[in-house]
């Protein structure tokens, strides 16, 4: 109930009108976003490696209004791309599609995408495209598999195993070779599309991680390992779904440096440090800059125990 009504919340303009101006908020969503400046973001990158961890940026913004907006967006994702590059961090970055067009035109989208492969790729730089919405979902993979058919390599996908077609999404893009960070999904979704209940969304998520592992030693077999992350990105802050991938893992004799766990910024950092003192990969995703109130609301959403750390910051200076 809380949960829907805090994703409701993520998507209403008046909620991010009312919600943005509270200097308390801002506050509260601090822990989750690295700050509004690309500088305060390689910072916390910066931090992030020194520590051993890997990152991948987000420079926030989604559901972008109009196409000179969708234009703006991809150019500063382009100059993040060539910042990044000249400050030497281990970081790639992350992408949604409605911020640069995805549904104001898809072809509009489509070059938006482009470009920034194309820079990316220049800096030798890898990206990974968010999974929005399932009505988004078709067009992503659409994007996605346009770029992988021009050529482009240093681009991946994020399947949400909250949705009843990831199993066939998982199996085919395994197939076509594609990268994929797996998650559980942040959106509201109707019954239709996606399991309703927690633990049929946790079963899901060990059975596409199985299928992804068992690639993953596949693809050493082929010796086709490349240099881009692992074709299998895990991200979840949930202890048993990492103990299984873990356990799986050393069942099959999958090694350490095969795979790598993903968690968001704010979000178990001493359990990110752990995994890495055990010879882990870790990828931390970092977002920034001013757009923050969706993310933050979908940060609310999945505990909503965090509602009281944001009234909490109500009576800090
Ligand atoms: C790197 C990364 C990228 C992601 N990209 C996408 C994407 O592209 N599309 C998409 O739909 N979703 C994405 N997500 C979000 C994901 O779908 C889940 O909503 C989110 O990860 C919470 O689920 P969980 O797997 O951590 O498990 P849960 O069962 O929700 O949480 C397990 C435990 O983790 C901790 N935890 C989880 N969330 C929070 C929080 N917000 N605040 C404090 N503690 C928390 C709690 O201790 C909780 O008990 C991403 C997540 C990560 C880690």
């Amino acid at each position: 109930m809380i949960r829907n009504f805090l994703i409701y919340l993520s998507q209403a303009g008046w909620a991010r009108r009312l919600v943005m101006a509270l200097p308390f908020a801002r506050r509260a969503a601090r822990r989750f976003v690295a700050g509004d400046t690309v500088e305060a973001a390689l910072y916390s990158v910066g931090q992030l490696n020194q520590a051993g961890l890997d990152a991948t940026l987000d420079l926030l913004g989604e559901h972008t209004a109009d196409e000179a907006a969708a234009n703006e967006a991809r150019l500063q994702i382009q100059q993040l791309l060539t910042r990044l590059s000249q400050s030497g961090l281990r970081s790639g970055i992350s992408i949604k599609l409605t911020q640069i067009g995805l549904k104001l035109d898809e072809a509009l989208c489509a070059r938006n995408l482009k470009s920034i492969l194309e820079t990316a790729s220049t800096h030798g730089l890898f990206v990974r495209i968010d999974m929005e919405e399932s009505a988004c979902v078709d067009a992503t993979l659409r994007l996605y598999r346009g770029m992988r058919a021009e050529g482009f390599d240093n681009v991946g996908v994020v399947i949400q195993a909250m949705l009843y077609r990831s199993d066939a999404d998982v199996m085919e893009l395994l197939a076509e070779g594609a990268r994929i960070r797996l998650v559980k999904g942040a959106y509201m979704e109707p019954p239709q599309v996606a399991y309703p209940h927690k633990a049929d969304v946790d079963a899901a998520f060990d059975r596409l991680a199985d299928l992804m592992l068992h690639e993953s030693f596949a693809e050493i077999r082929r010796g086709a390992n490349g240099d881009w992350p692992p074709v299998a990105a895990i991200a979840t802050h949930d202890e048993a779904r990492i103990r299984y991938v873990r356990e799986h893992a050393e069942l099959i004799g999958l090694p350490k440096s095969q795979f790598e766990f993903q968690m968001l910024y704010g979000i178990r950092s001493e359990l990110q440090r752990q995994l890495v003192a055990e010879g882990y990969q870790v990828r931390v995703y970092v977002p920034f800059g001013q757009q923050w109130y969706p993310y933050f609301m979908r940060r609310l959403a999945e505990r909503p125990a965090n509602v009281w750390f944001l009234l909490s910051n109500l009576f800090k200076r």
